[in-house]
């Protein structure tokens, strides 16, 4: 995360909001507020140049007002790039309740949510996203109809994990083509830290191609039914960068591509689920770059959700979204062709595409 260094809480509010770092061209940053609810909600429409701005809503404790600005910020700018790199129409944004969502959801909350959402005209869409699930969506579903990650009974797509790690595993396989020239991960052994939604089909997709799974999580009961079902190896949560492999899985947390950790990287290549894996952008993506290792971007191959839920807008099928999910692989070579011909980061090269995506819609819209 960012630091928050001119975000500033007073008695009347936030100084600085237009000048924070993570602020960067936003359209519209929404504050959204309900004394009889108790709803703070901030809904940040980053770009609409590529269609409405798609994101979901992250219910979370944040310590501070401040916490929750910077975070919508970067998450809704993030989007922007998600979509534009996976080719949707559909532009970037994202929405925050401050709250603890074990203890303060409420039905309530979720309908007066969707009015502020509803009030927006569809220029922001929501969806499930951290601390918020699509029994929550059916609330907000209520009071309007710019919200998709609904559940399979309403013709939602349901748990989008399972096109999500075939995403990651179709980026993971063009890295191998780039790095190997071979795109096989028979036999390659995969660091996969994180055994959850996505971990654990991203787990079946390796064994089911023959890779040598090690497998790491805060809950060891997840990584025994990945040891029972697939044979995988376990490791000890502070033994995952030193591990000897060809491929680390980053589906647990972001910022794991900090200095330290890529100093005890010993893959060849990163591709995994984890939103924001790179601590910082350049600085680290630049130093997987000088260490060797392949970077795939997260947020081109952990792209499956959003495909997933786009799916839903347009009368959701399982198969067309998988279909979707299948150019991630292409997506992917021709970033990391690209970072190899200009001689850049993995990073730099997909903002890079995703930009002129952006800019080539503009320029006609214009
Ligand atoms: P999840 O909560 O189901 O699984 C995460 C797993 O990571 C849990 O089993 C948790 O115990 C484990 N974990 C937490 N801290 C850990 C640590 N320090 N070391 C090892 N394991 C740890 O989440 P998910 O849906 O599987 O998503 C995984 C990641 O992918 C998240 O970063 C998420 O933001 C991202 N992502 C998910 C989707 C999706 O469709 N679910 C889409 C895009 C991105």
């Amino acid at each position: 995360m960012l630091e928050i260094k001119d975000v500033k809480e007073t008695k009347s509010g936030f100084e600085g909001v237009l000048s924070h770092p993570s602020f960067q061209d936003h359209e519209q940053v929404v504050f959204c507020y309900d004394k009889a609810t108790g709803l703070k909600a901030i809904i940040a429409i980053h770009d609409t140049t590529l269609g409405p701005a798609l994101g979901g809503t992250r219910m979370w404790n944040y310590a501070t007002e401040a916490e929750a600005v910077n975070d919508v910020l970067r998450l809704s700018r993030g989007m922007t790039y998600k979509a534009a790199i996976s080719g949707l129409k559909l532009g970037g944004g994202k929405a925050v309740i401050i709250g603890d969502s074990k203890s303060q959801k409420t039905p309530e909350l979720f309908r007066k949510y969707g009015q502020f959402v509803e009030s927006l005209g569809g220029r922001y869409i929501t969806a499930e996203d951290v601390g918020t699930s699509t029994s929550d969506m059916v609330f907000v579903r209520e009071s309007t109809k710019h919200v998709t990650g609904l559940p399979e009974n309403l013709g939602g797509g349901g748990d989008p994990s399972p096109v999500t790690a075939f995403g990651v595993f179709m980026g993971m396989k063009a890295s191998a083509l780039e790095f190997w020239g071979n795109d096989t991960v028979k036999g390659k052994r995969v660091m996969v830290q994180g055994a959850g939604h996505v971990g654990q089909n991203l787990i079946r997709q390796l064994s089911e191609e023959g890779a040598i799974v090690y497998v790491s999580d805060i809950n060891q009961d997840q990584v025994t039914a990945m040891v029972n079902q697939y044979g995988a190896i376990r490791v000890e949560i502070g033994a995952v960068y030193d591990q000897e492999v060809d491929i680390y899985a980053p589906c647990a947390l972001g910022a794991t591509l900090n200095t330290e950790n890529i100093q005890r990287l010993q893959c060849s290549i990163v591709a995994g689920a984890a939103n924001n894996q790179l601590a910082e952008e350049s600085l680290h993506g630049q130093m997987l770059k000088e260490k060797g290792i392949l970077w795939a971007p997260d947020f081109l191959i952990n792209a499956g959700g959003l495909i997933n839920v786009y799916s839903e807008l347009q009368g959701y099928d399982r198969d067309s979204a998988m279909g979707q999910a299948r150019k991630i692989y292409d997506t992917t070579l021709e970033i990391l062709r690209k970072a190899k011909s200009e001689n850049t980061t993995t990073i730099a090269a997909a903002k890079t595409i995703a930009e002129d995506r952006i800019a080539a819609v503009r320029a006609v819209k214009a």
